[in-house]
C-alpha cells in the first residue's frame, strides 16, 4: 500500500529524519517546515496522510490541525500529531483539536508505520464512499456529508474483553464518563460469550489475556459478517512488538500501550468510535441513494429506468421464467383535467393515492413501476391472460369505487383509469413486443370510452357514473 505523506517539522533534521524513514518503506513524501505553507501543501496536493509536528514557531500543529478539519475540501484527510514525549497532555489536545492520531517524538519506526497504514487504510474505504456519495447526490439531487468532529458519541456501545477484574474495572472507570455503556466481557472458557456483537461502536480488547488468545479472538471478529466493519482496540504490552505487528495485520484498528495512559485511551475511544459511525453513516447514505436511483419520488414505485433493467434481465437468454409472464399499462383518464381544475400539487397527491391503491392490490411478486408522468406498468410474473385480465380489472375498480380524497380540494375527485393488459404468448417474445402490444390494448381502452380494461379480448365494462 502506498500514498502520499506530508510531513511538516520547523526543524530541517527532523524533516528529513522522516522522509527518509518513509521513503523506505516506498511511500511518496511531501515536506512543509511551516504551519502555512503546510495548508498551502494541503489545499492544493490532497496528500492521504499529514505528519504534522505540535511545536512550531508561528501558527503551531493545533491551529494548523484545526484549519485543515474546518475546512471541508479538505477535512477527510487524516492527520497525525507529533508531539514530545514529556508533554502527555499535547496527545489529548490533539485528539480534541481534531486530529485522527498521534506520535511520541522520538519516533519509532514500528508505531509509524502501523499507524500511517492504519489510518491511510481507512482513509481508501471512506474516499471510496465518499466518491459514491456524491455520485448518489449528483443523481438523486441533495444531502450534505456530516463533518467527523461533530459526530455525537451519544448511546455508544462498546464491549470491553479483559479477563483481570481489576484491570477491567479501572479502564471502565477511564471511560464511563465519556461512554454511557461498557459491558464487559471476560471470555469463560477461552469464548467471547456476550450475544449480539453487531450493535458494538467499538471493541477494546487486551492482548494479555489468561483464558484465551486476544489476537484470535480479534480475528473472529474481524472476519464476522456483523462485525466486520466494527472498530477494535487492542491493548499490549509496552516494546511487544511482535504481538502488535500481527494485531496490525489482522486489522485491528488502533491500540494502546500498557500501563494504560487514561487520557489517552479517552480520547483513542471517541476517536475510533466517531470513524466508525462517521462510516456508518457513509454507508446509510449511500444505500439511500441507491433506492432513490430506482423508485420515483413522488409515487414510491420503481422508476422506468429500474422497469427496463428488470426487464432486460427478465428476457435474458439465460432466463426461462418469462414464460406466463403478463404486463398492465394504466393510464389515468384526463388527468390534464385534474392539473387544470384542482392544481399540479393535487394532480401529485391523486398520483401518490393512485400508486398506493395498485401496489395494495397486486402480489408482491409482481412488480409496479411509474412509467411515465401518469403511466403505470404492473409486471406480474406467473400469470396467465384470464388472471391478468382479472386482476385489471380489480385495479380499475379499485380507482373508479372510491373517490380520491386529497388535503387539496373539499370535494373528493373521481379518477378512472385505462388499462391494456399483454402477455407473453407466441409472437410477443421480446420485451419490446409486449409493450408494444400494451400500448395497442390501452389505446384501444382509451378510444372504445375509458375506464376500462382491454387486451386479447377488450373488457366492455361499463363507465362507472
Ligand atoms: P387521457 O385520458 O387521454 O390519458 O388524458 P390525460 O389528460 O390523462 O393525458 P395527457 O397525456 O393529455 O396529459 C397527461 C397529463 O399528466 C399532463 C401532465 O401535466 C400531467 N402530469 C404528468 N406528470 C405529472 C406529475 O408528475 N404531476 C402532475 N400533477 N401532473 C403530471
Ligand atoms: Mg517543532
Ligand atoms: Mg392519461
Amino acid at each position: 500500500m502506498t500514498a502520499r505523506v506530508l510531513v511538516v517539522d520547523d526543524v530541517l533534521h527532523n524533516v528529513k529524519l522522516l522522509e527518509a524513514k518513509l521513503r523506505s518503506e516506498y511511500f511518496d513524501v511531501l515536506t512543509a517546515m511551516n504551519g502555512m505553507d503546510a495548508l498551502e501543501i494541503v489545499e492544493q496536493e490532497k496528500p492521504d496522510i499529514v505528519l504534522l509536528d505540535v511545536m512550531m514557531p508561528g501558527m503551531d500543529g493545533f491551529e494548523v490541525c484545526r484549519r485543515i478539519k474546518s475546512n471541508p475540501t479538505v477535512a477527510h484527510i487524516p492527520i497525525i500529531m507529533v508531539t514530545a514525549l514529556d508533554q502527555p497532555k499535547d496527545r489529548v489536545m490533539g485528539l480534541e483539536a481534531g486530529a485522527d492520531d498521534f506520535l511520541t517524538k522520538p519516533i519509532q519506526d514500528l508505531p509509524l508505520f502501523a499507524r500511517v497504514r492504519s489510518l491511510v487504510r481507512l482513509k481508501v474505504l471512506m474516499d471510496e464512499l465518499r466518491i459514491r456519495n456524491s455520485t448518489g447526490q449528483a443523481f438523486s439531487g441533495g444531502g450534505e456529508v456530516q463533518n467527523i468532529s461533530s459526530i455525537s458519541l451519544n448511546g455508544a456501545d462498546v464491549l470491553l474483553i479483559e479477563d483481570y477484574d481489576r484491570v477491567a474495572s479501572r479502564i471502565i472507570g477511564y471511560l464511563e464518563d465519556t461512554i454511557g455503556s461498557i459491558d464487559l466481557d471476560n471470555v469463560k472458557d477461552g469464548k467471547i460469550s456476550t450475544g449480539e456483537l453487531g450493535k458494538y461502536d467499538l471493541f477494546i480488547v487486551s492482548l494479555s489475556l489468561r483464558e484465551a488468545d486476544g489476537l484470535r479472538l480479534c480475528s473472529s471478529i474481524r472476519s464476522s459478517e456483523a462485525t466486520r466493519h466494527t472498530p477494535i482496540l487492542v491493548i499490549v504490552d509496552d516494546g511487544d512488538h511482535e504481538t502488535l505487528i500481527q494485531a496490525m495485520e489482522l486489522g485491528v484498528t488502533d491500540y494502546v500501550n500498557r500501563p494504560i495512559d487514561g487520557n489517552e485511551l479517552v480520547a483513542r475511544v471517541k476517536s475510533q468510535i466517531r470513524h466508525k459511525r462517521y462510516a456508518d453513516y457513509l454507508r446509510g447514505k449511500m444505500q439511500q441513494n441507491m433506492q432513490m436511483a430506482v423508485t420515483d419520488a413522488v409515487t414510491n414505485l420503481y422508476n422506468r429506468h429500474f422497469l427496463d433493467t428488470h426487464l432486460e434481465n427478465v428476457f435474458s437468454p439465460a432466463n426461462e421464467k418469462q414464460a406466463n409472464l403478463s404486463m398492465l399499462m394504466l393510464d389515468i383518464d384526463h388527468f390534464k383535467k385534474v392539473n387544470d381544475t384542482y392544481g399540479h400539487t393535487s394532480g401529485d397527491e391523486v398520483l401518490e393515492e393512485f400508486s398506493k391503491r395498485i401496489t395494495s392490490n397486486i402480489r408482491s411478486i409482481d412488480l409496479a413501476a411509474r412509467y411515465g408522468g401518469e403511466e403505470f406498468i404492473v409486471v406480474m410474473p406467473e400469470t396467465d391472460s384470464d388472471f391478468a385480465l382479472f386482476i385489471a380489472e380489480r385495479l380499475r375498480k379499485t380507482i373508479c369505487d372510491e373517490p380520491f380524497v386529497i388535503s387539496g380540494s373539499e370535494k373528493p375527485i373521481d379518477v378512472t383509469v385505462s388499462i391494456g393488459v399483454s402477455i407473453v404468448s407466441e409472437g410477443c417474445e421480446t420485451k419490446e413486443k409486449l409493450f408494444a402490444q400494451a400500448d395497442k390494448a390501452l389505446y384501444r381502452a382509451k378510444e372504445t370510452g375509458r375506464n376500462r380494461v382491454c387486451g386479447i379480448t377488450c373488457l366492455n365494462d361499463e363507465k362507472a357514473s
